[in-house]
């Protein structure tokens, strides 16, 4: 087999496409493969696909394609321009790379393939693409992911605030719970970014909305109550976050309590904090022994920590009325325990009760969200290539909206084989 076949077949090129000359250049660690089209040949007009002959061919271009063994590997070629009566001079599309792009569809979603597994710096090492390329492609796919996705808005929402950078700023996050995607990144967590996420829906499609799971975060509420019909039976207080309101709680009687034990030089809840702010089955082995000698104390860190545990009981109830009526008993023995911070957390939730009880129509949580979360605290981390907050964005939703990033080959190039060659570029790399 000659070395211009071998290319022919690895490329899937068919006629009127071949290759008619390959460079081997060893000391660069390169080959160049140069590609031509047959003379003859009527192609299609991009634009509306009618057939047209060649007017002239574009200078000459190169596109960065997988490697051969360890060698770099670029494809040349001059693209074929017909003049179509109505669009008039086109350049025809090759049929192994998007229009403009300056990769292969194969080098390019071996790209994403890379990109998906490290960061865009750990991507140009590994390709040896610029940092500006690498993330190109991963803009680029996105955007061809977004552009692909189906508008819908899903049945079950998921609503949670994530901090971004320091400083305290925030955006908020939507989810899909049941496919585990990120929808969207808003800028903030003020109720007009989440209402101006609404409105890209019709009322038709936002009746469809089934639940919605969110933070205890007034805005959200607000905005969902603005464009959600039948938004109040909807609307679920995420159970986690409902439980944090109480272990914050917890946290400031421990802090207040401390203060007063070490002012009398007692150390007893020195070195505590973790334990009083997990789940009792969390306690680790090694200091359960500790924990239930200190909780035998009769200390307030105790009785507030016993509160917050009781409370997690209210979702193991199956009827809403049994766990309203738990809360009731709940709400008594937290408003009566002279612990103010309890005080006020109970006051808190009780005032958010009815979106607290949907639970037990809906049974959602943003459990899925805080998974979601914990790979966005990731893509933060491998954050110091991002230079702003949209290249920031654009990584969530690369790793995190479930699009369909690959690229391929759309453009009517002219020939009927070109479904031979798509199909090729279609194929897993
Ligand atoms: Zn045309």
């Amino acid at each position: 087999m000659r070395d211009t076949e071998f290319y022919e077949a690895l490329l899937g090129l068919k006629d009127p496409w071949s290759v008619t000359k390959v460079k081997l250049d060893a000391a660069a660690g390169r080959v160049d493969i140069w590609v031509e089209d047959h003379s003859g040949v009527r192609w299609s007009c991009p634009e509306c696909g009618k057939k047209a002959s060649v007017y002239d061919h574009s200078d000459e271009r190169v596109w960065r394609h997988l490697n051969t063994c360890q060698f770099g590997t670029y494809i040349h070629a001059r693209l074929p321009r017909v003049r179509c009566p109505e669009h008039g001079v086109k350049q025809v599309s090759a049929p192994w790379a998007e229009p403009g792009s300056r990769f292969t569809v194969l080098f390019e979603n071996r790209l994403i393939d890379i990109l998906k597994e490290c960061d865009v710096t750990g991507a140009t090492h590994l390709t040896g693409t610029s940092w500006y390329e690498a993330w190109s492609v991963m803009e680029k796919a996105v955007q061809r992911g977004l552009s692909r996705k189906e508008k819908r808005i899903p049945a079950c929402l998921g609503i949670d605030e994530k901090s971004f950078a320091k400083r305290h700023r925030y955006e908020t996050v939507v989810c899909d719970l049941r496919k585990g995607t990120v929808e969207a990144v808003l800028d903030n967590r003020r109720q007009d970014s989440l209402e101006g996420y609404y409105s890209q829906f019709s009322q038709e499609e936002l009746h469809g909305i089934q639940a919605i799971a969110m933070d205890m975060w007034d805005p959200y509420r607000a905005a969902t109550k603005a464009r959600v019909p039948g938004a109040e039976e909807k609307i679920v207080f995420d159970r986690f976050h409902v439980i944090r309101q109480v272990t914050e709680a917890v946290d400031q009687v421990r802090r207040h309590e401390h203060k007063l034990l070490m002012a009398q030089g007692e150390e007893l809840l020195k070195g505590t904090k973790h334990l009083w702010l997990m789940n009792k089955e969390h306690i680790p082995e090694w200091r359960k022994e500790e924990f239930e000698e200190i909780r035998k104390m009769k200390l307030k860190t105790a009785r507030a920590w016993a509160i917050k545990e009781s409370l997690r009981r209210f979702w193991e109830y199956r009827y809403p009325k049994n766990a309203e009526k738990y809360f009731k008993r709940w709400y008594f023995w937290a408003t009566h325990s002279r612990l103010k911070p309890i005080i006020k957390a109970a006051k808190t939730l009780k005032s958010h009760l009815s979106n607290i009880v949907t639970y037990f129509k809906h049974r959602i949580t943003n459990a899925v969200t805080e998974g979601l979360n914990s790979k966005i605290q990731t893509i933060k981390q491998m954050a110091c290539g991002f230079r702003n907050r949209e290249h920031y964005r654009t990584a969530i939703l690369f790793h995190c909206g479930g699009l369909d990033l690959y690229a391929r080959v759309l453009s009517i190039t002219g020939s009927s084989l070109d479904t031979t060659i798509c199909s090729m570029a279609h194929a897993k790399v």
